[in-house]
């Protein structure tokens, strides 16, 4: 299909995962829910070039009669595809469009290079601010962290999370200085007690990294000195220290 794909995943009968190796260091997910006549992507990656195989392979795997897409927040390596989805129902939060109008132009000059596909601004055109289900036993619950525009999916026939950028191992990402408004969605998951999160950049599904999460987010609001092997960990985690203004 392309050669950044890492591999293809059905960790359920209604449930589709492609892994990507960019844009690097990281490692990306397309996810896609199926529900009756319907499939819910989640998430647009880098491009049409992309998402239009991903949609022509779903379309083969479940046969679905209508798509709908889901950008779990505003950043490019999410949303870039939408023009693939552009004749469909697209969810967000508001903060998500309103940031996407904002930066569209920013980010398609800063990340022109993971870029592939056509490059026109597709907006989202259903916007979600409370939890809503969208589809039988599909939530979408609105989860201010990595970033303020953060929406994540809970699949509660499968007891799935498709948790978008809220969680990463081995550290998250804040782009955003609400740590109190981070702490309290990643408690709020934790009450779902899922079987297995989906997370946009981490290959592993263990639910243990919400605890993980909670944990690292519990020692940076205690100033706790903290370090990481890894460097690109420990570059995420300065960064976090450096926007949250931590000594
Ligand atoms: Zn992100």
């Amino acid at each position: 299909m392309f050669s950044d794909l890492i591999s293809i995943e059905q960790p359920s009968d209604d449930v589709c995962l492609f892994w990507f190796s960019v844009p690097e260091p990281y490692v990306t997910s397309v996810a896609a829910v199926q529900r009756g006549e319907h499939c819910l992507v989640i998430d647009s990656f880098c491009g049409s070039y992309y998402m239009d195989p991903i949609r022509q392979e779903l379309q083969k795997r479940f046969s679905p009669k209508r798509f709908s897409l889901l950008n779990t927040h505003s950043h490019y390596d999410h949303i870039c595809g939408n023009y693939s989805f552009a004749d469909c129902p697209i969810y967000s939060s508001s903060l998500c469009k309103e940031q996407i109008l904002r930066s569209w132009e920013t980010q398609l000059e800063e990340d022109d290079a993971v870029f592939r596909g056509v490059k026109q601004m597709v907006l989202p055109n259903i916007l979600v601010d409370e939890a809503l289900e969208i589809l039988p036993d599909l939530f979408l619950l609105p989860t201010p962290g990595h970033t303020a525009d953060s929406i994540c999916l809970w699949d509660k026939k499968n007891r799935f999370l498709f948790a978008g950028d809220m969680v990463e191992r081995p550290v998250v990402q804040l782009c955003n200085r609400n740590l109190n408004a981070y702490r309290h969605s990643i408690a709020q998951l934790q009450l779902l007690q899922p079987q297995a999160v989906f997370s946009g950049h981490c290959l592993d599904h263990d639910p243990c990294i919400l605890q993980e999460t909670a944990d690292y987010l519990k020692a940076l609001a205690e100033q706790k000195a903290l370090s990481f092997d890894d460097p690109t960990a420990q570059f995420t985690h300065e960064a976090n220290r450096k926007l949250l203004n931590l000594p």
